[in-house]
């Protein structure tokens, strides 16, 4: 199965993701983790991308795309994928429904979680993440069992620069700009299903995707 959870950043693309990659024994993809791992490094693609991370700008097209096109080519190709975090533009939808074609597969359903802005911004607020692992809390509504370490695995947890107000709201502009219009586009293709109970706790949320899942023929 090929899944892609769209939102807008702070949406819950990468708990959710997360979650149903382990449950259902998919490989989860999140373009926004592979680039700051690569961000973190003096390699060639770290130099290139680590500005666009710090800002909160999207990375160029044709960088991400190589990026996934290289894990894509990896993979496992029995086990199914969950896309988080990509793509972000047409080029990039266009980019992978192509790349899979040529595997001979298809995206079986995006997933499009919807939140308000409102509920956008307090949630990057309380956001926390592992600087190893990269799994998520939130101060209030999802926090780690002893403050500032993962559960998942004792890493640091940090709160990301690309969270703090000024910028998150530069993502958000970016985000309705060159990533929500991706909404049509799936909903054109007969891809798309929204999640409309976006705001609610965690469990919530996952069961309504599940349930989207389970309806794959
Ligand atoms: P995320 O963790 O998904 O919020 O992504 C963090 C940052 O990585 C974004 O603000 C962008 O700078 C970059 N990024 C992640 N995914 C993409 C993508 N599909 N296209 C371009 N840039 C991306």
């Amino acid at each position: 199965m090929y899944l892609v959870i769209l939102g807008a950043p702070g949406a819950g693309k990468g708990t959710q993701a997360s979650r149903l990659a382990k449950e259902m024994g998919l490989v989860h993809i999140a373009s926004g983790n592979l680039l700051r791992e690569a961000a973190r490094s003096d390699s060639p693609l770290g130099l290139q991308v680590r500005p666009y991370v710090e800002k909160g700008a999207l990375v160029p097209d044709d960088i991400i795309i190589a990026l996934i096109k290289d894990k894509l080519g990896n993979l496992d190709q029995a086990r199914g994928v969950v896309f988080d975090g990509f793509p972000r533009t047409r080029e990039q939808a266009q980019a992978l429904g192509a790349a899979l074609s040529s595997m001979g597969k298809a995206i079986d359903r995006v997933l499009y979680i919807k939140v308000s802005e409102a509920e956008l911004v307090r949630r990057s607020a309380g956001r926390l993440a592992c600087l190893a692992c990269e799994a998520t809390y939130h101060v209030q509504d999802n926090p780690p069992r002893v403050p500032g370490r993962c559960d998942q695995c004792g890493g640091e947890l940090y709160q990301r620069p690309d969270d703090k107000e000024e910028r998150f709201r530069r993502r958000l502009r970016i985000y309705e700009e060159r990533t929500a219009p991706l909404i049509d586009y799936y909903k054109q293709a007969g891809l798309l299903v929204e999640i409309t109970n976006g705001e609610e706790e965690i469990d919530k949320v996952y069961e309504e995707l599940m349930a989207a899942v389970r309806a794959v023929g």
